[in-house]
């Protein structure tokens, strides 16, 4: 080994080890901070709900009887909005709005984006007479023009035509955030390509309320609209603000991309369901007051699997209006963390080594009249309505399943499918025994069984399925698409997603099954079949077809993975390439039938998948090159120098024995050498990740270049990130300068 005098220099910066210091300062910090004291609200929670909102109650309060009866049309039957009364609504809207002491009005929509966006405008305008006067006309509630050119658009609207409308989306409802009134709004380009969410939201809705109401008219002639329900149930993450703070990587990009596991993380299974801490409970419930005043129906909190990780979830609400609360009360969550001293994480996979976050979408169509189109009930005609409608939603599930995962797909959504926790990135359904049997049951009782008794009823061979069912179904944690006894949960969707992606995704292929289901059943009934057989005829067929979507078995079993390849269902598991299923001839086929959106639309979107999907592995690469560089090398180097220091100390003690000085310092050598080795490979690949990118940024083609990103850049941030973790296994706790993931993952 060459001979090492540390020079004067390098004796001072040894034994300045600031950064480290720091780190444990701000966890000292962080360890004793008291909980924020939440204003007590003497009200009952029923008594605030709503208050911030222009609900029905205030429309009748606010506006004159004929738009109020004009608007309940709108609201609860989808008739068109009629521009003739949106002055005496945007009036009525303004009083209301400035007797809460609103300034400001925006209109609030969803780009393709992850985000919301807003812009805001006071109401105040020149009287003419050299003061000011509050001003709203219904022109400024029904539509605006953003200046929006640096939206996502995926190449729809070139820059020279950056105009692009919002209009006001009046089944949802204004609200009032601060001294502001909030719009919700759809986002359209000037030649009307939808460039938001929403739009193909509302379409699908609609599409599936005309194609579930045909058939459940078969049923139930007496239905005249179908609504879509939607539940959510919203997983996050807390982490001190300060710790928050000292971890760059967090502030980038939403996830630690380097730390160590902890001795203990969620191994114990103390934290599920466990006793809530202090601080996290006066959050919970401050977001809950906001919620509710919102008109959000809160209803569920608890911890989750890991540490750190809770659940919020409401009551379910028809699916367009529960989308918007949904956006709306991530940004809550993420404001009202700071006055709490915490950074509220939204990322589906904050951290290696414990559970991601998910946001389960609970799905069910509902009759006008009050019917669970997915609950069994207790007549044979009931059942024969719940297996229709069951069989037709996994025939929708089993045709388009690679579709359907690619609507929950992003870059983050990544690290949790197929991770040893979440659903794998294969979608298959989960029935249970009982609804299984059923089926089978269905699909070989003879002709004889189903023979006509009466007009009205008839004998079905079905077994009447206990009421019980509904609490009785078999939890399977595993399944990405759970029947869950009423209702499927589609559980592959990320935490941070907004839920319209999956929704809309799911609701057209549904209408599209249950319109080739009438279609089916109407071509038999013309041919002399009568409407009981021509129903079962084609449920049977299609009991056949569905099998290999059904999987009650263990998802997370490399078994699995085999079985499902067999089965033909789609095992990619690369983001980008999963995009790709948006532009199958089957999918453009149904999304433009369904006339929930064009190739155009879909090609766009798909450009803007595979460009976001780049940027956030680039930003990734990058600020965790900058860490490794600027933040772990230099520490490491510093902590190496001690060593050595050390080392030529004790050759100087025992220079007459160097056998000896070998000796004891032979676990240093070993230390200093595995440092070395370490830091060599963090540099070398670094550098190497820098021209991976360089290279892959000089692609043209947005998809081919998402795939780059993928499959060269992708990899090394977790090969690097191995020796960087060891490093801090390695060096003196003092000097490391980023809280750990013990530090960062237990709040007291
Ligand atoms: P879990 O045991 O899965 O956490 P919860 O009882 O907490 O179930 O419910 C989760 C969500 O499912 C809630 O938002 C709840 O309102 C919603 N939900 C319940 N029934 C239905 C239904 N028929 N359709 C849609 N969502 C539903
Ligand atoms: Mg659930």
């Amino acid at each position: 080994m060459k001979k090492y005098v540390p020079s004067q220099q390098n004796r001072k910066t040894i034994n300045q080890t600031m950064a480290g210091k720091l780190r444990l300062q701000v966890v000292d910090e962080a360890f004793k901070r008291q909980p924020v004291e939440v204003a007590v609200r003497r009200e009952r929670p029923s008594e605030y709900f709503g208050k911030y909102v222009f609900n029905k109650q205030k429309m009748r309060k606010y506006l004159p009887s004929k738009a109020y009866k004009k608007m309940c049309e709108v609201i609860d039957n989808g008739a068109p909005f009629d521009r003739a009364i949106a002055d005496e609504v945007a009036e009525g809207i303004k009083t209301w709005a400035i007797e809460n002491g609103v300034t400001h009005y925006t209109h609030w929509f969803q780009p393709l984006t992850e985000g919301t966006a807003e812009k805001h405008d006071g109401f105040v305008e020149h009287d003419g007479k050299g003061g000011m006067v509050e001003e709203f006309e219904g022109k400024l509630l029904v539509q605006q023009e953003p200046d929006a050119s640096s939206f996502p658009s995926g190449g729809i609207r070139s820059t020279f035509e950056a105009r692009g409308y919002s209009a006001w989306d009046p089944t949802s409802p204004v609200f009032i955030i601060g001294d502001t009134l909030m719009i919700p709004t759809i986002f359209i380009s000037y030649t009307g390509e939808a460039l938001d969410y929403k739009v193909p939201l509302k379409k699908a809705l609609y599409a599936v309320d005309k194609a579930a109401t045909s058939v459940a008219q078969l049923f139930y002639p007496e239905v005249k609209k179908v609504v879509c329900n939607l539940g959510w149930e919203q997983e996050y993450f807390l982490v001190d603000e300060s710790l928050f703070a000292a971890r760059p990587d967090l502030v980038m990009t939403g996830r630690t991309l380097m730390g160590h596991d902890s001795a203990k993380n969620q191994q114990m299974d103390d934290h599920y369901f466990g006793s809530i801490p202090a601080r996290v409970e006066n959050y919970m419930r401050d977001i809950e007051i906001h919620a509710l005043e919102l008109g959000i129906p809160c209803k569920t909190r608890h911890n989750e699997v890991a540490p750190n990780q809770f659940e919020l979830a409401p009551i379910y609400e028809e699916t367009n209006l529960a989308v918007d609360h949904n956006m709306l009360l991530m940004g809550i969550m993420k404001r009202v963390a700071r006055k709490h001293g915490f950074r509220c994480l939204l990322h589906e996979k904050p951290f290696k080594g414990v559970n991601g976050s998910g946001k389960h979408n609970n799905w069910s169509l509902a009759t006008n009249t009050g019917v669970l189109l997915h609950a069994p009930g207790k007549t044979p005609l009931d059942n024969l309505r719940f297996v229709t409608f069951t069989v037709e939603t996994l025939k929708a599930v089993l045709d388009h399943n690679g579709l359907l995962k690619a609507s929950i797909m992003s870059a983050s959504n990544a690290h949790r499918l197929g991770a040893n926790e979440a659903p794998p990135a294969i979608i298959s359904s989960f029935l249970g025994r009982t609804v299984t049997d059923l089926l089978e049951h269905v699909e070989k009782a003879d002709e004889d069984a189903f023979k006509m008794r009466g007009k009205k009823s008839f004998k079905l061979d079905i077994p009447a399925i206990p009421e019980l069912l509904i609490d009785n179904t078999d939890r399977n944690r595993t399944s990405p698409f759970a029947f869950t006894g009423n209702r499927f949960e589609f559980r592959a969707v990320g935490s941070e997603a907004n839920c319209a992606s999956a929704m809309l995704t799911l609701n057209t292929a549904v209408a599209e099954a249950l319109t080739d289901f009438r279609e089916r059943v109407d071509a038999l009934i013309a041919n002399g079949e009568t409407k009981e057989k021509a129903i079962l005829n084609v449920v049977r067929e299609d009991i056949k077809y569905i099998k290999p979507i059904i999987f009650n078995g263990n998802g997370y079993g490399e078994e699995w993975k085999k079985e499902a390849a067999r089965r033909g269902l789609d095992c990619e598991t690369s983001a980008p390439l999963i995009f790709d299923r948006y532009l199958d001839e089957a999918s453009i086929r149904m999304f433009e039938r369904m006339k929930v959106m064009t190739r155009l639309e879909l090609e766009a979107r798909n450009e803007i998948k595979w460009e976001t999907y780049t940027k956030k592995i680039q930003i990734e690469s990058r600020i965790f090159g900058d860490m490794c560089l600027n933040h772990i090398i230099p520490v490491v180097t510093k902590y190496q120098s001690v060593l050595i220091d050390n080392v030529h100390k004790v050759m100087e003690i025992f220079a007459d024995n160097p056998e000896k000085a070998k000796k004891i310092s032979k676990e240093n050598l070993y230390l200093i050498e595995s440092i070395s080795e370490h830091e060599s490979f963090i540099i070398e690949n670094v550098e190497k990740m820098i021209a991976e990118r360089k290279a892959a940024n000089a692609i043209t083609s947005e998809r081919e270049k998402a795939i780059a990103y993928h499959d060269n850049i992708a990899p090394l941030l977790e090969e690097i990130r191995y020796h960087v973790d060891k490093l801090e296994m390695i060096v003196d706790d003092e000097a490391w300068p980023l809280p750990k993931y013990r530090e960062l993952l237990f709040i007291r």
